[in-house]
């Protein structure tokens, strides 16, 4: 597991090339029906403070404990050359285009929604075996919600979303670093935002095709593998 403390050296350009690539390659492959609502999020880590607002609204919203958490914030040190730099790199589920979790739900409890493209967990069919969570390659967005015993984790914040209302993270966010919305709509802020700016997924290597995008990430910083659990050492 990577200790986020740990310094990271940048990689070549010719390997940042490649990450571009998958990245804009997983877009593109989403934008393909461009008659259906398909929902995403970017996360603009030039604009990310660190602040946690969004950790916090995303635990009141959706009434889970303290310490577990739909997204998190990790603080990452890089390195380049002999200087060093610090990010911070809210992380929550992908909602993956080839979703790692689901085919291993034995009672079909976790599913990716047709309409929106949103992976969601039914409480009321999930058994608690923790199957999907062990397969999921993003160590930590499913964890085993202790008032229910069943798998929980980010879900858009489906009740807002499919209302028309921002996810409380991106509604809370201080640096305006989440943008959220329908990637196939040409005229929604994250359509723009997408097109304007190079994105990168995180562990383009595992093939899920995460819907969750990035800008800030180099290629080394965007292949490790970030936990949500973490200590919260340097929160206020
Ligand atoms: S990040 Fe993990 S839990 Fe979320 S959709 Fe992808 S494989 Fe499933
Ligand atoms: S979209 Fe909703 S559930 Fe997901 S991290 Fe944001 S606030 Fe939490
Ligand atoms: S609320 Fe926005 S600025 Fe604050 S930590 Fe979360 S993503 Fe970063």
């Amino acid at each position: 597991m990577l200790d986020r403390r740990k310094a990271l050296k940048l990689l070549s350009a010719g390997a940042a090339a490649f990450t571009f690539v998958s990245a804009q390659g997983s877009l593109s492959s989403i934008r393909k029906e461009k008659n259906k609502k398909h929902l995403a999020m970017a996360i603009d880590l030039r604009r990310c403070n660190g602040c946690k607002a969004c950790v916090t609204s995303c635990g009141v919203e959706n009434g889970n404990e303290p310490d577990e958490h739909r997204t998190q914030v990790v603080q990452v040190v890089a390195e380049s050359g002999d200087k060093q730099h610090a990010l911070n790199l809210p992380l929550l589920c992908n909602h993956c285009e080839e979703p790692a979790c689901t085919p291993l739900c034995p009672t079909g409890a976790t599913f990716k929604r047709e309409e929106d493209g949103i992976v969601v967990v039914d409480s009321t069919v999930c058994v608690g075996c923790n199957y999907c969570a062990m397969a999921c390659p993003y160590t930590g967005v499913r964890f085993t919600n202790s008032k229910t015993s069943t798998i929980d984790k980010c879900n858009f914040c489906i009740h807002r979303t499919t209302r028309n209302l921002l996810p409380a993270c991106v509604e809370s966010c201080t640096g305006a670093a989440r943008i959220f919305g329908d990637v196939n709509n040409p005229d929604s802020q994250i359509s723009k935002f997408l097109d304007e700016n190079e994105v990168m997924v995180l562990q383009s290597d595992k093939n899920t095709r995460p819907n969750v995008f990035y800008v800030g990430l180099s290629q080394e910083e965007a292949d490790q593998p970030y936990t949500l659990h973490i200590e919260n050492t340097w929160q206020r």
